[in-house]
């Protein structure tokens, strides 16, 4: 953009001319030359002439720069002349006449909404992915008018009424003297073109409804509430405009032994006294069979066996989450005169044989083991 222009002249203002003086110049000048009222391309030159001239005038660093010699457009990125990023025409267009230059007709074709399904899966499944078969009723190009809307044979007609463009221009009197408006034409809802034989599959909306069998992968790690998007999967749009997307809704179903909590998995292994007390190997299941686990003489209640990567897939990237295993030990009731003997003696031989009161809190951590016990730590 060459810096020799002289806006002051484009303008037909003085150089010391001030910022109303300019604005009431430009505002002469647009109405004169705006395209709408003046379509030839020299007039839509000389619009853009005073346009960018007023661009440069109307702001004070500007106009300094320009009265200095230097380039005004090379400063604050508004260098690219009448392109699309040129910001202050449109803003200017939008001040002047309502609505900014012409937009020209609308398409017919939109894109179709997007669906979102619910998919019920058991844990497992979340774990490891699954498969499915889904019906979905969405909405596909009319097979008959292949999305055009007009019955076979006929086309889409150039509207009388705007001549295809879509909208029409009213020039109306206004404080700023002659003004333009556009409103979508009455006659073809803006669109340009009329269907005058709709097609009678799709009664001219371009596309028919229909039920129709969709199958997915779900990756492994998805839980409650995840959303799955399968792009382009949902319905077509109106006019054989673009499909939606499809969304795909997770609702994990309870599981009668695990708990879920992000990919690790819980759950409670009650067992006898007898077996905390001695130790024991006992068989359990998992997501991925039986596997069998060592209790550890000792083992209270409350403690947690951790099975390493026996959880949930992770969604994100590989590896597995854990299952813990929350230890409860089961203290018997109902002895029989028998069994009541031999723990008695149990008692008396650890000592353990005693009047009450004399367990006191904190002693031992008796207290202490036992809260936790009952917190389930
Ligand atoms: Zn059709
Ligand atoms: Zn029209």
């Amino acid at each position: 953009m060459s810096v020799a222009v002289d806006y002051y002249g484009t303008l037909g203002v003085r150089r010391d001319a001030n910022a109303d003086e300019i604005k009431k110049a430009y505002r002469r000048l647009a109405r004169e030359l705006h395209p709408d009222v003046n379509p030839d391309p020299v007039t839509q030159e000389r619009f853009k002439e005073i346009t960018q001239a007023y661009e440069v005038l109307s702001d004070p660093e500007k106009r300094q720069m320009y009265d200095l010699g230097g380039d005004p457009f090379a400063a604050g990125g508004g260098a690219a002349g009448f392109g699309a990023g040129f910001s202050p025409f449109s803003d200017i267009m939008d001040a002047f006449f309502g609505g900014g230059a012409s937009r020209g007709p609308r398409s017919r074709a939109r894109r179709g909404r997007n669906a979102t399904i619910r998919v019920e899966l058991d844990l497992s499944e979340c774990a490891f992915g699954a498969t499915r078969d889904l019906t979905v009723d969405t909405a596909v190009v009319c097979p008959t008018c292949s999305g055009e809307g007009s019955a076979p044979g006929s086309h889409p007609t150039t509207c009388e009424v705007c001549h295809g463009r879509g909208e029409l221009n009213q020039v109306t009197r206004s404080f700023l003297g002659q003004v333009m408006t556009s409103r979508p034409c009455p006659g073809c809802g803006g669109f340009g073109t009329i269907i005058r034989m709709p097609c009678p599959e799709c009664d001219g909306d371009g596309r028919v409804r229909t039920r129709r069998t969709v199958k997915v992968r779900i990756p492994a790690g998805v839980e409650d509430g995840t959303h799955i998007q399968l792009a382009g999967e949902g319905e077509v749009g109106p006019g054989g405009g673009p499909p939606g997307d499809l969304f795909l809704e997770i609702v994990q179903q309870p599981h009668p032994i695990f708990e879920r909590q992000g990919d690790d998995l819980h759950c409670t292994l009650t067992i006898p006294m007898t077996a905390a007390s001695l130790g024991a190997t006992l068989q359990i299941q998992t997501l991925d069979g039986p596997a069998t686990i060592d209790i550890r003489p000792g083992t209270q209640s409350g403690q947690t066996i951790p099975l390493f990567a026996q959880g949930s897939s992770h969604l994100h990237g590989p590896g597995r989450g854990d299952l813990i295993i929350h230890v409860t030990v089961e203290t018997p009731v109902k002895l029989d005169p028998e069994q009541e003997e031999l723990v008695r003696q149990l008692a008396r031989l650890r000592g353990e044989e005693s009047p009450p009161g004399r367990f006191s809190p904190g002693e031992q951590g008796f207290f202490s083991r036992l809260r936790d016990a009952f917190n389930g730590r």
